[in-house]
This record gives C-alpha cells, sequence and structure tokens, in this order.
C-alpha cells in the first residue's frame, strides 16, 4: 500500500517536471512559470480552482492571492488542514490579465488534470466554480443550482464524489456567496467518510 503511495508520488513528480516545460499553448509565453498544484499526493480531498492568478504566477504555487486566504481560513473552519489536500487549478498557467481560459486552453490543459487525478486517486474532488464545474461535470448548468451538491462521476478510472463550490473569488465578493461557501465546506468531512458507489456507465472523462 505505502508502495503504491510513494510511487504514485514519484509519478506525480515526473508529471510536474514535465507540465513546467510544457508550451502546448500561447500562455506558457505569457505566463511565468506553470503552477502546477501542490499539497498532499496521495489526498482524499482534491480541490481544482480556473487558473493562477498574478500571485500564484509569481510564487509558483496554487491560491495563494487573496481567494487562498480565504480558501485557506474556510477550509480551517471546517476542519481541513491545507497540507492534507491537493490543490490545483483547470489551467496551469495564468492568463493574461485574469481573462477567462478559453475553451482550447482547457482542452489542451486537460491532461494535465486527469493525470493528476489518476495519481492522487482522490475520493472527493470540490471544484471551484463554473470553469472547474462544468469541465469535470460535463454539466453546463451554473453553479449557483449545483454547489454544495454530491455528484458521482467516474473521472478516468476513478470513480469519486464530485462537489461543486462557489469560487473563493466569488466570496471575497459578496458575503451571502461567501456563507454559502462555508456551508458547503462544513459538509465536506462527513462526504469524506461516506462509501464511493460503484463505477458510473457511460462517464469516462
Ligand atoms: N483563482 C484560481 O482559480 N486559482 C488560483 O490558483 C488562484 C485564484
Amino acid at each position: 500500500m505505502a508502495d503504491t503511495a510513494e510511487r504514485r508520488r514519484d509519478e506525480l513528480v515526473a508529471l510536474f517536471q514535465e507540465a513546467r516545460a510544457c508550451v502546448k499553448c500561447d500562455l506558457s509565453r505569457s505566463r511565468t512559470q506553470v503552477v502546477f498544484g501542490a499539497g498532499n499526493s496521495d489526498a482524499d480531498l482534491m480541490f481544482v480552482g480556473e487558473a493562477p492568478g498574478a500571485e500564484e504566477d509569481r510564487q509558483g504555487l496554487p491560491f495563494v492571492g487573496r481567494s487562498g486566504t480565504l480558501l485557506t481560513r474556510l477550509l480551517e473552519e471546517s476542519g481541513i488542514s491545507r497540507d492534507e489536500v491537493f490543490i490545483t487549478n483547470v489551467l496551469k498557467c495564468r492568463p493574461p490579465g485574469n481573462r477567462d481560459p478559453t475553451a482550447t486552453e482547457i482542452e489542451i490543459c486537460r491532461p494535465w488534470l486527469s493525470e493528476q487525478i489518476r495519481l492522487i486517486e482522490p475520493r472527493v474532488v470540490a471544484t471551484l466554480g463554473n470553469f472547474a464545474t462544468r469541465l469535470l461535470s460535463s454539466d453546463p448548468a451554473g453553479i449557483s443550482r449545483v454547489h454544495g451538491k454530491a455528484q458521482v462521476h467516474t473521472l478516468g478510472s476513478r470513480t469519486v464524489f464530485l462537489y461543486p463550490l462557489f469560487h473563493p473569488a466569488a466570496a471575497l465578493r459578496a458575503t451571502g456567496t461567501a456563507d454559502l461557501l462555508r456551508e458547503d465546506l462544513a459538509a465536506l468531512p462527513a462526504l469524506l467518510t461516506k462509501d464511493l458507489p460503484a463505477r458510473q456507465e457511460g462517464d469516462h472523462r
């Protein structure tokens, strides 16, 4: 068991080395560095945000700006430490001026995320905001409709609880949204103890 976790961690490190040299799209020309993701390589809980912002691009780490500070605080309020989870984004490079990711960028970048999920083997994938939620659920429904309701999806060969959450940046803009994000995060410890259902047929993202 420990052996496979070690092997998966080594493969994740190798994936990081590969990703940091990625030039598959134009964001490689404007980025300072690739923001691969950070945290526990054997995490039960993985967070997927949208894309690095200015501070993330500078430090090479996800969610280290204002959104990250809020996320860390709300996680701690729920009894979850950042060290025990893995945090990454749909896009591994910052879009200039923090514009929205394009459909092409998302498609080009997607294999990195798929590999991260395969290697980390999370039980719960919490998607922060519309981009991550729509990508991993293949459902165009907006976050206001789907937040806080766990869905079962098979991502690659792994069946997980997909758990849509408001993006912390939206929570910074509206206290009502912050309250909803706090409530949804508070339900995570219970979700993590739930048995994973069997593989969902016809669902192989
Ligand atoms: N917003 C994101 O979606 N990701 C980050 O890493 C930071 C801000």
